[in-house]
């Protein structure tokens, strides 16, 4: 048994590739027998999500959408927001139910909350039911660890894992899109957030195992690809590359579209933005999380840039790339957020005009600096501001959408309209949610569209033609 420490995961030094291959005793083991799956959170898990599918589906399991039907429920549990244990633990008591007197029934938690020493041990406590915790450094033996269960829990949790594994396969949720890992954890330490702890320090994956994924993508008919990391940006530092090389070297291979997320601002280098204006094929969309416009909040929040060196770099990346869109995050009522601190905040958003922000109230997470901050700002106030603030992200979300009214746009078309089945939906160059009038045999393909309509969240739009490769 590993149970997870995260004095240990805050100091994590030396660094190793390991390549992996699933063991080929354990394909079809469980043939037929059914899982349901359930994932919380950001891409990052969403995309450990299809590594989990992957090895599930390898070992003969088939998918179910019905929990009742299961033998094997895995919840991929997410850290990063303040209500995610109590939607688990709800959950977790539904699984606790569902396995009464039935002894093919097993439950397996995943992801970062695993990596919560609090959270083991109430696990270890009230939830004895469940049959298996593993951690998010240690995905590649859920079939080892499945095989081996036995009556007694398992905890499998590798807080010290210093490893970067290469080799994973993955049942990739889209046929068009795919999410490809650079490298994982975070060596910020942003003193709100957990992800330090739980995903541990940054190991970048080798330069030649992402090329090759990215062309077997290419080769698979796959049109776009995400580059993802918890900060794209700090790629390669420990392995003597750049994530501005690694960028074009993505462009070479001529994936039709290629993004990244989530970049910090501190070191978003020149030679990135020049990388990112140079290709055609890299879309001209950068996530910038700003966190707050207070250069008191920011010194706090440990962000290491001042608003004015954040505003220098937002102007930079907009007069030289052509036509970027720039979205953000932003926290209002960290500890002892002033109204001054703020109306900081406001007069950025009000400079950057952004496409889109995501807003949040910020809420502790335990074993982070910022949760034992002395906090006098009321909750009814954090409300208000949160309020005020996301009325100025609309007024130019929406400003920023109303440009593309007539407009013919390139859209990705990803698949049908939940709402109507007379649409398609699909993303702009610059990640703007598009539902279109036309049928599925657009899904997969780069189109010509006309914008018909723009409100803040989405636009409207009619199929122009297919896009011509030049
Ligand atoms: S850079 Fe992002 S992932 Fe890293 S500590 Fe800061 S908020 Fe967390």
């Amino acid at each position: 048994m590993h149970l997870p420490d995260l004095n240990i995961a805050k100091d994590r030094t030396s660094k190793e590739n390991k390549y992996i291959e699933l063991n080929e005793n354990y394909k079809k083991v469980f043939n037929g027998q059914k899982y349901f799956l359930r994932t919380y959170g950001c891409q990052m898990n969403v995309h450990d999500s299809e590594a989990i599918r992957s090895y599930l589906e390898t070992l003969g399991y088939v998918n179910t959408e019905v929990i009742e039907e299961a033998n094997l429920v895995v919840l991929n549990t997410c850290a990063i927001r303040e209500n995610a244990r109590d939607k688990v633990v709800g959950f977790l008591g539904k699984c606790k139910y569902l396995k009464k007197n039935r002894d093919d029934f097993k439950i397996v938690l995943a992801g970062c909350m695993c990596e919560q020493p609090d959270f083991i041990e109430s696990v270890q406590k009230n939830h004895k039911y469940v049959d298996l915790v593993i951690g998010t450094h240690n995905i590649h033996e859920l079939p080892k660890l499945l095989l081996e269960l036995n009556q007694k829990q398992t905890i499998e949790v590798y807080s010290n894992s210093d490893e970067v594994i290469e080799g994973m396969n993955f049942k990739r949720d889209s046929k068009v899109t795919a999410w490809v890992n650079i490298m994982y954890g975070c060596d910020k330490f942003c003193t709100y957030c957990i992800v330090p702890y739980t995903r541990g320090r940054e190991r970048s994956r080798k330069l030649d195992s992402i090329l090759e994924e990215v062309r077997h993508l290419k080769m698979n008919g796959y049109k776009e690809v995400t580059l993802l990391g918890q900060n794209v940006n700090a790629y390669g530092r420990d392995i003597g590359e750049s994530f501005a090389n690694l960028l074009e070297q993505v462009a070479l291979t001529g994936m039709e579209r290629i993004r990244f997320v989530t970049s910090h601002p501190w070191n978003f280098t020149d030679e990135m933005i020049d990388i990112i204006a140079k290709y055609d094929n890299i879309m001209p969309y950068i996530h910038l999380p700003l966190q707050s416009g207070s250069n008191e909040i920011l010194k706090k929040m440990n962000r290491r840039y001042t608003k004015e060196e954040y505003l220098e770099l937002f102007n930079k990346m907009k007069e030289r790339i052509p036509n970027v869109a720039i979205t953000t995050d932003i926290i209002v009522g960290f500890p002892n957020e002033t109204e001054e601190d703020f109306l900081d905040t406001l007069e950025v958003v009000e400079k950057c005009e952004y496409d889109g922000a995501y807003t949040f109230i910020f809420s502790p997470r335990e074993g982070t600096p910022a949760a034992k901050m002395k906090d006098e700002v009321s909750m009814e106030e954090k409300e208000e501001r949160l309020q005020r603030l996301n009325e100025v992200v609309n007024k130019y979300s929406n400003k920023n959408n109303q440009k593309l009214l007539n407009k013919v746009v390139d859209v990705l078309i990803l698949g049908e309209s939940e709402k109507d089945n007379t649409k398609v939906y699909g993303y702009t160059d610059t990640m703007k949610l598009v539902n279109v009038i036309g049928g599925k045999e657009l899904i997969g393909n780069i189109v010509k569209v006309k914008i018909t309509d723009a409100k803040s969240f989405s636009l409207d739009g009619e199929y122009v033609e297919e896009k011509v490769a030049i």
